[in-house]
């Protein structure tokens, strides 16, 4: 039913003779969330620099959409449709989150400011842009500059101005920390939404929310692979909670 969208073959990294992640095989199924969780040190930011091509892999393959991503650049992995959130789109502080997710749109158009100009066009960015902070709740702060937003809304407007680019695969690097415990709701229920009809990989580590969102769960530890299915198995597993334990 889900077929697998991006996966990472035998993915190995190592700095200076350290095995930061070793012989990782990952399988992302289209339009699931799944969950990199494990204790610190154990890999995770850097499986997701892998993935993304901001490290080049020591060895293995990583592919997307049945497609060879390994020797690619970010720019190119982006624009296929593998995002993580900050990459490309940045957050204009001074910037108003009307104005900041204007510009993320017109820069996923890739097109000259003068296209824009035209009224037609101006009218159906201004339309998407509107879409896109309604869909991540913004809406009463759409006149705000992001410095004013508090910061779980700062996180929504990262997230829609990562929407703006339009991505398959969505990555986020710890999406709920820092947060209080109403703005992890918000938060949480936002990834759900975006999940509809997207593919959502991500680190988290907030158990409950984990547990609550994913469809599949990989355990990692000491840059393996410990444990790998939904929540429901992996919290079974007797060295997966050693391995929460003992940090
Ligand atoms: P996690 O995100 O799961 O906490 P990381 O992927 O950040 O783990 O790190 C995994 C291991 O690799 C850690 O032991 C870390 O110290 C090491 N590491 C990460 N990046 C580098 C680097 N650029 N150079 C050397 N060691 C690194
Ligand atoms: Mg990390």
């Amino acid at each position: 039913m889900h077929d697998t969208i991006l996966e990472a073959v035998g993915l190995t990294k190592e700095f200076k003779g350290f095995t930061a992640v070793k012989e990782v095989n990952l399988q992302v199924r289209r339009g699931t969330i799944h969950a990199l969780i494990g204790p610190n040190g154990a890999g995770k930011s850097t499986v997701f620099n892998l993935l993304t091509k901001f490290l080049p892999p020591t060895a293995g393959r990583i592919l997307f959409k049945g497609r060879d991503i390994t020797a690619m650049r970010p720019a190119d992995v982006a624009r296929l449709g593998l995002v993580r959130s900050f990459q490309i789109s940045a957050v204009f502080p001074h910037l108003t989150v009307l104005e900041n997710v204007r510009v993320a749109l017109q820069r996923h158009q890739g097109t000259s400011f003068h296209f824009w100009k035209a009224e037609s066009s101006l009218h159906a960015l201004h339309e998407r842009a509107t879409a896109l902070i309604e869909a991540v709740n913004l809406t009463p702060w759409t006149g705000h500059t992001a410095a004013e937003l508090p910061y779980g809304r700062k996180r929504a407007l990262e997230i829609a101005t990562t929407l703006a680019l339009d991505p398959e695969v969505m990555l986020l690097d710890e999406p709920l920390a820092g947060m209080g415990h109403e703005d992890i709701e918000r938060t949480a229920a936002l990834i759900k939404r975006v999940a509809a009809d997207r593919t959502i990989l991500m680190v988290e580590h907030n158990l409950s929310v984990v547990a609550h969102l994913s469809d599949t769960i990989t355990v990692l530890r000491r840059g393996e692979v410990l444990a790998e299915g939904p929540y429901a198995v992996v919290s079974r597993n007797a060295e997966v909670m050693e391995a929460y334990m003992g940090t």
